[in-house]
């Protein structure tokens, strides 16, 4: 039962004034004004676009917040097992348009701002990015929230609060410049719960004795303690009144930590820098992606955050008054990657340190909890850390980490007593100078399932990086959920018109909540009015996107020539040193051709954008190189329209939503192996675009549901890519012969200084072509001139767009979300009585 603080008797005048947030557009508007008048104390007088957003950002808080209030209550009355979803990275970008369209309160929004004298969409981009994510594995974690809220799961989200999130890029002299995000000055979507604090503990030693009771006892004493305050943000779910809790923690000195005897006995400054010493810990994002540092501010991070939620999380469960045995059935916590691996080992902590449970017990109910998802095969991505410095941090874990081991070796060396070699191999600790420890293992060992993210990766990582375990384990610990993505935010929001037009012909936007109701519209493929519509929609996202690239860079494109787009986050495995080489290409082919040949050419705008880790010297050299061929390609007289190169500075997610709608062809060109999944090729193709690809990560799947004849794919296979590295070295490398005019080109200093380029070229011709890129360039723009030629076939290219859109139902996160409740989580949905009202509603 859970206990309520008001008694009975006056529950009656509570539930009189009990808040129930507008349903009107008039009761929005009375809300909005009622705001902007009192909690931003301004008036008709003063109040400019920020004030109108703010305004209507705490109308709609106000509206989520009573959904979550409610959610959380069912939740707890149904006493059932909640999923945790620990991601050290959130990338969610705005949050007003998609609470707007999942409470299915827009039209009222952009019905009342209008009579208040706003346009919605102004309104909207005054929101800041929240983006608190560097890529791929954030937005995941992002779409999953959404999928979760959505389908009724009773779930939180688990990170840290960023107090500066990736950083803001700027693009200067065709250098990429890292400006601070700080994006706190006005949040009105998180709720500080400065009741909700965890003490966390760092450093110290540990102490192990005897009781009086003649009972064991290991205690940690002695540390310095961070304080976790919880910020809680709400999470609407689509068409439905579940309200999920994505919970943040931001450090601060610990009361006892901020120490008055300090402060009084003169040392002012000392007890200050305790204090900033612990607001450090959750001061800003790591802006590294697919790249582990190995900081100690990072494993602090880790920790802090793993500590903070498990305590949490705990907490909770104690409320049921269960005993510790029933722990898996009411938790369910997922790793998302490695980042929250020290989550197992603070859950061993606590059940045999402070609850007196014996190993074994405490071990069962451990991996009975845990989930861990693998996000990468490149060998830089991961983790491990120095033991000297995990003593050092967290001395109780590193010895706790030794026993995991001891027990885990033991029963290895027990199963397979001849093979003396796969002690070492498994091991967590890597005999390394200093030792590591391997946290990926960790994570298997303390786990009941591993999954990949896309098929091909899935199977990857069982006959690579893990293959021993999967000896040890058998296969069925190791499965597969390929990502998805939310067609709420990447169809819906993303692309309004396209969403209605579909609605139209389906007859509802139930397809938004069942992705795959999406097939029908392989009946309109002939449809000749309804492909007129469609290429129409493609072209006015062109449009737009036309009108941001020249507000951002100053370039003018033309919104009929093809574009063709490569935007996510700046990295040799992706590859966009393969797309600028094969623009140069493109620029050499069309200066050498005839005025007859020019005529035939579709014009080309060739789309970059994506950030680079500020410490990644090849990331950084590609953005210069892109920025310096566009410099000189973009006033070429002599070619015109026939080619653009853009570089559109600092992407996000909100930037993600004007691009991805306006593609004509995306680039996911990644050397086979390498991408474990990719989430942006699923929204692309969504959206109509069509892609080139190599077959790698979910780029495989993505052609098997939309048929090999929708897509361009190109570049050798991930079976091969081990032979031909090695081929490289020990062979006979043979670089391309047109690459190596493009070599020559920029050799030549048509791009500016070619020393200032020199690391890319050496790469390839010097360094073993480690990516390969001199083995695909040719199949790369061989296919890129078959676009060229299926481009000029308009009535194809939109039949190709329908029949793609039309079979990717299967890439919905709602999907993913199923499939990691059936086969990782055991956890049903929680039905809501109140979705038939709200879905009624527009
Ligand atoms: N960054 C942003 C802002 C995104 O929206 C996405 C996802 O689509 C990504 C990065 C990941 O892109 P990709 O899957 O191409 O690596």
């Amino acid at each position: 039962s859970v206990e309520s603080s008001i008694p009975e008797p006056q529950r009656e005048a509570w539930k009189k004034y009990s808040a129930t947030g507008f349903k009107s557009k008039d009761d929005f508007q009375k809300e909005t004004v009622r705001h902007i008048e009192t909690t931003l104390a301004r008036s008709l007088f003063n109040c400019d676009e920020k004030a109108a957003y703010s305004g209507t950002a705490l109308a709609f808080r106000d509206r989520l917040i009573i959904d979550w209030n409610k959610t959380q209550q069912r939740q707890t009355f149904a006493d059932q097992k909640r999923i945790y979803y620990l991601s050290l990275e959130f990338l969610m970008g705005r949050a007003l348009d998609n609470a707007m369209l999942n409470v299915g309160l827009k039209t009222a929004a952009k019905e009342g701002l209008g009579e208040l004298g706003f346009r919605i969409e102004d309104v909207i981009q005054q929101e800041h990015d929240a983006a608190l994510g560097n890529g791929g594995l954030g937005r995941l974690a992002a779409c999953f929230l959404d999928s979760l809220a959505s389908l009724n799961y009773a779930a939180w989200g688990y990170g840290l609060r960023y107090r500066y999130g990736i950083f803001k890029q700027e693009i200067e002299n065709g250098y990429q410049v890292e400006i601070p995000d700080y994006w706190l000055d006005f949040n009105p979507w998180e709720f500080p719960r400065n009741d909700v604090t965890i003490d966390v503990q760092f450093y110290g030693w540990v102490n192990k004795y005897t009781d009086d009771e003649g009972k064991q006892i290991t205690s940690w004493q002695d540390g310095e303690i961070v304080t976790a305050v919880a910020y809680d943000v709400p999470i609407p779910g689509y068409g439905t009144a579940t309200v999920n809790n994505l919970r943040l923690w931001s450090s601060k000195a610990s009361a006892g930590e901020f120490d008055f005897a300090k402060f009084n006995s003169g040392e002012y400054e000392n007890a200050v820098a305790d204090e900033q010493r612990a607001e450090t810990i959750s001061a800003v994002l790591y802006p590294n992606d697919n790249m582990d540092r190995g900081k100690e501010l990072r494993l602090k991070q880790q920790y802090f955050w793993c500590a903070a939620s498990l305590h949490d999380i705990i907490r909770r469960f104690k409320k049921s008054k269960r005993p510790w045995k029933d722990f898996p059935e009411q938790v369910a916590i997922q790793l998302n990657d490695t980042h929250p691996t020290l989550a197992i080992v603070e859950l061993q902590r606590i059940l045999v340190d402070l609850e007196g449970i014996e190993w074994n017990a405490a071990w069962e109910i451990v991996t009975k909890t845990f989930g861990y998802t693998n996000h990468t095969v490149l060998p830089e991505a991961l983790e491990k850390w120095s033991v000297p410095l995990i003593q050092h941090l967290l001395p109780r874990h590193l010895q706790i980490i030794y026993d995991i081991n001891l027990y885990f070796l033991q029963q290895v060396e027990r199963r397979f007593p001849k093979d003396r070699d796969m002690l070492g191999r498994v091991s967590i600790i890597e005999e390394s100078q200093p030792k590591t420890v391997r946290m990926a293992y960790l994570a298997i060992i303390g786990s009941h399932k591993v999954n990949g993210v896309a098929e091909l990766h899935s199977d990857l990582i069982k006959t690579t990086i893990f293959k021993d375990f999967v000896k040890i384990y058998g296969p069925d610990k190791f499965t597969n959920v390929t990502n998805g993505i939310t067609p709420r935010r990447w169809l819906h929001q993303a692309n309004p018109r396209l969403s209605e037009l579909i609605a139209s012909k389906l007859g509802s936007y139930e397809f938004l909540k069942d992705l795959t109701l999406l097939n029908k519209l392989e009946n309109f493929v002939d449809d000749k009015d309804f492909k007129k519509e469609w290429a129409e929609i493609k072209y006015a996202n062109k449009v737009r996107l036309a009108q941001h690239i020249l507000s951002a860079t100053g370039i003018s494109v033309n919104p009929k020539a093809l574009f063709d787009v490569q935007v996510k986050r700046i990295h040799e495995y992706k590859r966009q040193q393969l797309n600028i080489f094969g623009v140069i290409h493109r620029y050499l082919a069309i200066k050498n051709m005839s005025a007859e040949e020019r005529k035939k050419l579709a014009p080309r705008v060739s789309i970059f954008g994506g950030k680079a880790a500020p410490g990644y010297w090849m990331a950084k050299t590609i953005i210069h190189l892109v920025n310096k061929v566009g410099d000189v390609v973009n006033n070429d007289k002599d070619v015109g329209d026939l080619l653009k190169v853009v570089f559109i500075p600092d992407y996000n997610v909100s930037k993600a939503e004007i691009i991805i709608p306006a593609s004509d062809i995306s680039e996911h060109i990644s050397t086979a192996g390498t991408e474990a999944s990719g989430t942006s090729n699923m929204k692309f193709v969504l959206n109509g675009g069509l892609v080139i690809g190599t077959l790698d990560g979910a780029n495989i799947e993505i052609t098997r549901e939309i048929g090999e004849q929708n897509v361009f794919l190109f570049g050798n296979l991930s079976e091969d890519v081990e032979d031909l590295r090695h081929n490289h070295f020990y062979g006979n490398h043979q670089i391309d012969p047109e690459l190596n005019k493009v070599f020559d080109e920029i050799k030549k200093g048509t791009f500016g200084d070619e020393g200032a380029f020199s690391s890319l070229v050496s790469a390839i011709l010097d360094h073993g072509d480690y990516y390969l890129v001199s083995d695909d360039f040719n199949s790369y723009c061989k296919t890129q001139d078959l676009i060229d030629e299926t481009y000029k076939n308009q009535d194809e290219w939109v039949s190709k767009s329908i029949t793609s859109v039309a079979r990717m139902g299967f890439f919905t996160s709602d999907r993913c979300i199923n499939e990691y409740a059936d086969s990782i989580w055991n956890i049903e949905p929680l039905q809501v009585k109140e979705e038939a009202e709200v879905r009624s509603r527009t």
